[in-house]
């Protein structure tokens, strides 16, 4: 882990731009919804970089053309791993896309699980993004309706006491 102290607006943001041209291709609406101001953050910030890409290209994949995608930031108390309450940031990226099946909410995150067909996908994105996640101190919640959309939520602690 290489932490600096980051503008994750401006991470997130810089990662959008990564990904506008193939939003624009498959007639995905791609917006971001970013606080006015954010407390720097320590984090590393091309492994951050990483799992927001994973959870854009998910998003993607997951949403046909006239869906949208937004991807959000906010200041955000949490319980961390301890039950304990710590001030944090949260990134949510919200799709309108196909949604995941309740028998898979449990399997997300294990390395391998993929519904893509064989060379589409490695069913790694959300293992290494979990590990990453955690390694900042922090968390991914899931949220999803079958049929109408999915929203992941990176927070993360803005102290960490951990690596
Ligand atoms: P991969 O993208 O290579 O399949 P991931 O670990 O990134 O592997 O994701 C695992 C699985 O979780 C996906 O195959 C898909 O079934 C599901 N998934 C992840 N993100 C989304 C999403 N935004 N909408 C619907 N399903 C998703
Ligand atoms: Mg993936």
């Amino acid at each position: 882990l290489h932490p600096e102290p980051t503008d994750i607006n401006h991470l997130v943001r810089s990662t959008v731009a990564l990904m506008e041209n193939q939003a624009l291709i498959k007639g995905v609406e791609l917006n971001c919804l970013l606080a006015e101001s954010l407390p720097p953050l320590v984090v590393d910030p091309e492994q951050m970089r990483g799992v927001f890409m994973n959870l854009l290209i998910n998003a993607l994949d997951a949403t046909e053309a006239g869906g949208t995608i937004t991807v959000s930031s906010r200041t955000e108390s949490r319980p961390d791993r301890d039950g304990r309450e710590r001030p944090g940031v949260s990134v949510s990226v919200l799709d309108t896309g196909c949604g995941i099946p309740e028998e898979h909410m449990g399997k997300l995150f294990d390395p391998f699980f993929t519904t893509k067909e064989v060379g589409k996908g490695t069913g790694l994105g959300l293992s290494v993004s979990y590990g990453i996640v955690a390694r900042h101190g922090g968390r991914i919640f899931v949220n999803s309706a079958p049929g109408r959309g999915s929203t992941f939520t990176v927070w993360l602690p803005l102290e960490r006491d951990d690596d």
